[in-house]
C-alpha cells in the first residue's frame, strides 16, 4: 500500500497536480484504488469541487471523505482541504465503499445492510467508518455489528468541524454527494491485505468510584443519586462556567464497557446540575473520573506504539479525539503521535468520537486515539522499534505517583469500607439469629409475632409449637454432642419450611429444645396439616448412631383480640396437650 498527499491550494492548482499525478501513475504504474479528502472548513462547495476535479480525473476511484476538527498527515496537522490517495500493489487487495444516509433508513436497517454485504463480500478484513455527529446514541448501531465475522477489525471516527463544540459535520462520497446525516462504510480485504487496531487513552483513573444513578441519552443527571454536576465541583473545584469543558478535560469519566476501558468527557454543565457528554453512559455504569497528564499519556502511547510497529504497516489511519487536540495546544495538538511518525506514513483526523472493535465489541470512545495499520504483503525482517526520545519519559510525573496514592488510598478505603459494611451485617444478623440452629432467636421470634398481631385485620396467621419427646434420655444416653446434632436437624428441617418461600414461614428456637413457627395467611387447619407433615418428616429422620427421636406440636390459629401472651399461652396449651396424651403428636387448639 502506498500513500500519495495533497493539499488543497485552489482549484487550478490542484487540477495540475493532479493530472501531474495521473501521468506519473501510468508511467510508474501505480494502481490507484481511493481517495481520502479531509476538510476542517464545513465548505461544501469547496469540497465539492475537489471531488469533482478527482471524479473527473479518476473516474473508476472511489472518492470519499468528512469534515474534521483537524486534518492529520504524517503525524502533522494541516490546515488545508488534505486529500490523500491510496494506492495498492497487489491485485489482490480490495476495497469497497458504502454509504448510508441516516435520515432515510433505521439503525436495524443500516446494521443488517452492512452484515448482509460482509456476508456476501467474504474477503472482508476491516471496515472503517465515517459518522456524521450522530444525533443519539450509537450503542445500538455498535450493538448491531455483534455478529460480524469475529476476525473483522472495525475501526473509524465521527466526523467534526474546526468548532469542537458545534453539532455540524459532513461526510461525502463521489458517488453520492455530502451529507450532513450518513455514515461511510469502507470495505478493506483481499488475502494479502493485513489489518491491526488499536485504542490509546492514556488517562488514568483517579479516586473513588461513582456509580450512574441518571441518565438520558448522553444527558448525565445523577451519580450515587446527587447532581453529576456536583461532583467535578466537589471533587475537582471545577466551577459551572463558560470554561467548564476545558477544565473537565482532563478529567474525563472512566469506566468499563464490553471488558473496555471508555472514556465520556463532559461537554458543558446544565442549570439543573446536569451534564452533557459527549455521547451517552448507561445508568448503572460505574466510573471514576480519571486524569489525563502528558507524561502519563506519552508512556501509555510509547507502550502501544510497539505493537503497531511490530506489525510493520504500509501506512496508518489515525483517528484521534479532538479533545486530545485541544489537551496538547500547549506543546503541539499531533505532539502525541509523532512516535508514528517513525514507523510509516499516516493519515487521519481528529474526531468527534472514535470507534473500535475490541474482542468482538464495537464500542464509540471519546477522548481516545484510534490507529488502524494496514499492510499489504507478509512482514519483512524485523524493523526497527520507533519510540518517543528518552528525555520525556526519564522520570515517572510527580503528578501520576499522586494519582496513584490517590487511586491507592480510595481502594484501600473502598476495602475497608466493604469489610466494615461486612461485619455490620454479621453483627445485625448476630443480634437476630441463633447460634447453634440458624434459625431466629427468641427476642426475633417474639418480635414477629407481635408484628403479625398488629396486622391481623389484613392476615390471619398461625403459631406451631415443638418441643423434642424425652429429649433428657438423648442427653443422658448418648452425650450433649449427640443431643444437639438432634437439635440441629430439627432445625433443618424447619428451616427447609421456612425456605420453601410459599408462605413466608418464620421459624424461631423458643428455648432449649422447644421452637416455635409463625405461619402468616394460615388458618388452625392448614398450619394443624403442616405440624404434621413437620412430625412425620423429623419421625423418619436417621441418626447415626442413635435411635429415631419424636416431637410434640400444639397448633393455634390467632384471635382478633390476642395478644402476645393470650396467643402464646395456648400454643403452649396445645404443646402441653399433645405431651400429656402420649407425646409424637399435633394438638389444635
Ligand atoms: P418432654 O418429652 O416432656 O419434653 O421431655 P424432655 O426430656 O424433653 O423434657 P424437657 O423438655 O423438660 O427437657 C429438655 C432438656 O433439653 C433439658 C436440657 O438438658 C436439654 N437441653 C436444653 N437445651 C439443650 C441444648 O442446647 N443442647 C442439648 N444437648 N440439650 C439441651
Ligand atoms: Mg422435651
Ligand atoms: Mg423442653
Amino acid at each position: 500500500m502506498k500513500q500519495f498527499q495533497f493539499e488543497y491550494h485552489g482549484l487550478e492548482s490542484f487540477s495540475q497536480e493532479l493530472s501531474g499525478f495521473k501521468a506519473r501513475c501510468s508511467r510508474e504504474n501505480i494502481t490507484v484504488k481511493m481517495f481520502q479528502i479531509y476538510s476542517e472548513v464545513l465548505d461544501y462547495e469547496k469540497v465539492q469541487k475537489v471531488c469533482s476535479v478527482i471524479g473527473q480525473m479518476f473516474p473508476d476511484v472511489i472518492s470519499m471523505g468528512c469534515s474534521t476538527s483537524g486534518n492529520i498527515i504524517d503525524c502533522e496537522l494541516s490546515d488545508k482541504i488534505t486529500v490523500v490517495c491510496t494506492a495498492f500493489e497487489f491485485p489482490t487487495t480490495k476495497v469497497k465503499l458504502f454509504q448510508y444516509d441516516l435520515s432515510e433508513n433505521r439503525t436495524e436497517q443500516i446494521t443488517s445492510s452492512i452484515l448482509e454485504e460482509a456476508r456476501r463480500h467474504p474477503w472482508v478484513k476491516a471496515i472503517e467508518m465515517f459518522f456524521t455527529i450522530p444525533e443519539e446514541s450509537t450503542t445500538k448501531f455498535c450493538e448491531g455489528l455483534k455478529e460480524l465475522r469475529p476476525d473483522i477489525q472495525v475501526f473509524g471516527g465521527v466526523a467534526c468541524s474546526d468548532d469542537i463544540t458545534s453539532d455540524d459535520s459532513f461526510v461525502f462520497s463521489g458517488d453520492n454527494g455530502i451529507s450532513g446525516h450518513s455514515i461511510l462504510i469502507l470495505f478493506y480485504g483481499g488475502e494479502d491485505f493485513y489489518v491491526d487496531a488499536i485504542s490509546v487513552t492514556g488517562w488514568k483513573p483517579l479516586g473513588r468510584k461513582f456509580q450512574v444513578t441518571k441518565s438520558d441519552g448522553s444527558v448525565l443527571q445523577e451519580l450515587d443519586g446527587i447532581p453529576a454536576y456536583e461532583v467535578y465541583r466537589k471533587y475537582l473545584n471545577i466551577k459551572n462556567d463558560e470554561n467548564f469543558f476545558y477544565n473537565t478535560l482532563e478529567f474525563p469519566l472512566f469506566y468499563e464497557h464490553n471488558n473496555t476501558t471508555i472514556l465520556r468527557t463532559p461537554v458543558a454543565s446544565n442549570e439543573d446540575g446536569s451534564v452533557t457528554m459527549t455521547s451517552d453512559i448507561e445508568i448503572g455504569s460505574v466510573v471514576r473520573i480519571s486524569y489525563g497528564d502528558p507524561g502519563t499519556i506519552l508512556e501509555s502511547i510509547r507502550h502501544d506504539s510497539r505493537r503497531i510497529a511490530e506489525f510493520q504497516p504500509d501506512l496508518l489511519h489515525i483517528f484521534s479525539c479532538a479533545a486530545r487536540r485541544t489537551f496538547w495546544t500547549l506543546r503541539e495538538p499531533t505532539y502525541e503521535i509523532y512516535p508514528f511518525q517513525k514507523i510509516s506514513s499516516s493519515c487521519g483526523f481528529f474526531s468527534h468520537g472514535e470507534f473500535l472493535r475490541t474482542n468482538g465489541n464495537l464500542n464509540q470512545h471519546n477522548v481516545t486515539l484510534v490507529i488502524a495499520a494496514m499492510r499489504e504483503g507478509k512482514k519483512h525482517e524485523s524493523a526497527p522499534v520507533a519510540s518517543i526520545e528518552e528525555g520525556h519519559l526519564s522520570k515517572v510525573p510527580l503528578v501520576s505517583r499522586l494519582a496513584t496514592f490517590i487511586s491507592v488510598t480510595s481502594m484501600e478505603l473502598e476495602e475497608s469500607n466493604k469489610k466494615l459494611e461486612s461485619a455490620n451485617e454479621k453483627l445485625k444478623m448476630a443480634a437476630i439469629i441463633d447460634g447453634l440452629t440458624g434459625l431466629y432467636n427468641r427476642k426475633e421470634i417474639q418480635s414477629r409475632i407481635s408484628q403479625a398481631l398488629l396486622q391481623i385485620r389484613e392476615e390471619k396467621f398461625s403459631l406451631i409449637m415443638l418441643d423434642i419427646d424425652n429429649f433428657k434420655q438423648v442427653n443422658d444416653t448418648y452425650g450433649h454432642q449427640q443431643g444437639d446434632n438432634v437439635i440441629i436437624e430439627l432445625a433443618n428441617i424447619l428451616q427447609n419450611e421456612q425456605a420453601d418461600g410459599m408462605h413466608n414461614v418464620s421459624a424461631g428456637r423458643w428455648g432449649g429444645e422447644e421452637f416455635m413457627m409463625l405461619l402468616p395467611g394460615m388458618e388452625g387447619a392448614s398450619a394443624a396439616y403442616t405440624a404434621n407433615l413437620i412430625r412425620k418428616c423429623f419421625e423418619n429422620t436417621e441418626f447415626p448412631g442413635i435411635r429415631p427421636q419424636t416431637i410434640s406440636l400444639g397448633v393455634t390459629q390467632a384471635k382478633r383480640n390476642d395478644t402476645s401472651d393470650s396467643l402464646c399461652s395456648r400454643v403452649d396449651m396445645a404443646l402441653y396437650k399433645a405431651k400429656k396424651s402420649g407425646k409424637n403428636k399435633v394438638v389444635l387448639i
